[in-house]
């Protein structure tokens, strides 16, 4: 119903639909996100490093909810503003970049502290 009123009622008569069982899934047998140890994501920072012209997006790479939709929205939208920083884009600032190679704040990965990491048991 909450379609419908968006989109009118033509989307309570579809023609077809998928559905997909994610436990019979062998590699996330049903589990949406990975579980890794606090501090991993900015320990392996550069995973969101660009390789030449490569930039990488993926929720994998975002910096909060990792693992959800939310986090793989903000890596898109850093991957993509990495991009238009390249090609000097007047419309990207110093929010759009944040924790991108090009944000001042950026430490590379040689710069933290990974004790805290390798303490870290889940
Ligand atoms: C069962 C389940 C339930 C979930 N529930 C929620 C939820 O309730 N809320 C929530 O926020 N998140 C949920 N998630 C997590 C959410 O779906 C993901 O975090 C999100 O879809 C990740 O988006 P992404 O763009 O990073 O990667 P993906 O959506 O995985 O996109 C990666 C794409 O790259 C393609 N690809 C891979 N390799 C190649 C290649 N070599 N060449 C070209 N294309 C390639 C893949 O086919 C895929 O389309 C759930 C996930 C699962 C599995």
């Amino acid at each position: 119903m909450d379609l419908a009123r968006y989109f009118g009622d033509e989307v309570l008569h579809p023609i077809d639909y998928i559905d997909k069982d994610w436990h019979e899934e062998p590699f996330s047998p049903g589990c949406p996100v990975a579980v890794i140890p606090a501090g991993n994501m900015g320990a392996f920072a550069h995973i969101r490093e660009p390789f030449s012209l490569i930039h990488f997006a993926g929720t994998e790479s975002a910096t909060l909810w990792t693992g959800y939709m939310s986090g793989a929205v903000q890596s898109g939208l850093r991957a993509a503003h990495e991009i238009l920083h390249n090609f000097k884009s007047k419309h990207v600032n110093a929010q759009h970049l944040k924790d991108s190679i090009y944000d001042p704040k950026y430490k590379r990965p040689q710069d933290w502290d990974f004790t805290y990491s390798s303490k870290s048991k889940l």
